[in-house]
């Protein structure tokens, strides 16, 4: 099987979009310090793009959750993979996610970091996809709605492979 990238944001669209985001985070919490949690590995290019632009005091923390292996489709079981490193009791938190799908490792996230007595908790994701939502979840802040394709690039992969494009795109298997 051939495979085959076809964009759907690019580079410019994203970090345009990312201002966006940024200026309405930062008219939401003026000066209030925020906590900025990235989940692993696919938000990591959004995560950077995003807390440069963040104008209030910033702290940062990471926290890996896996569900989906190395394939296209959830394997249904989440685990925390990596916690965070450091304690949120009192803290403003924002979780940055790459994409949110069925909903699920949001959801588990939010009730674990809700557990440890926050400040708040809220989250933002480049991408949503809503056509496959399993598990209600609030997110404040979303950069593209997309359809029920599977994507690759700005930090999302399939197989660990692609995370490096620039922009985002839909990825096609072609019979060869
Ligand atoms: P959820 O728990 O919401 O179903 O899935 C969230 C995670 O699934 C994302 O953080 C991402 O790692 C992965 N995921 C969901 N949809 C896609 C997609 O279209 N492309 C890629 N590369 N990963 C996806």
């Amino acid at each position: 099987m051939k495979e085959v990238v076809h964009e759907m944001f690019s580079e410019e669209q994203i970090q345009e979009r990312i201002m966006e985001i940024a200026k309405q985070i930062n008219k939401k919490y003026g000066n209030t310090p925020l906590h900025v949690i990235g989940v692993l590995k696919g938000s990591v290019f959004f995560f950077t793009e995003l807390v440069k632009r963040l104008t209030m005091p910033v702290t940062i923390d990471f926290i890996a959750a896996g569900s989906y292996g190395d394939g296209m489709v959830s394997t249904g079981s989440l685990s925390i993979e990596k916690d965070l490193e450091g304690e949120i009791d009192d803290l403003h938190c924002l979780i940055v996610e790459d994409i949110v799908d069925t909903g699920n490792t949001l959801s588990k996230i939010c009730k674990m970091l809700l557990a440890r007595n926050p400040a708040s908790v809220e989250f933002c994701a480049l991408l949503d996809k809503p056509a496959r939502r399993e598990t209600e979840v609030q997110v404040e802040y979303i950069g593209f709605i997309i359809p029920d394709e599977f994507v690759v690039g700005y930090g999302l992969d399939y197989a660990q492979k692609y995370r490096n494009l620039p922009y985002v795109g839909r990825l096609e298997f072609i019979e060869e």
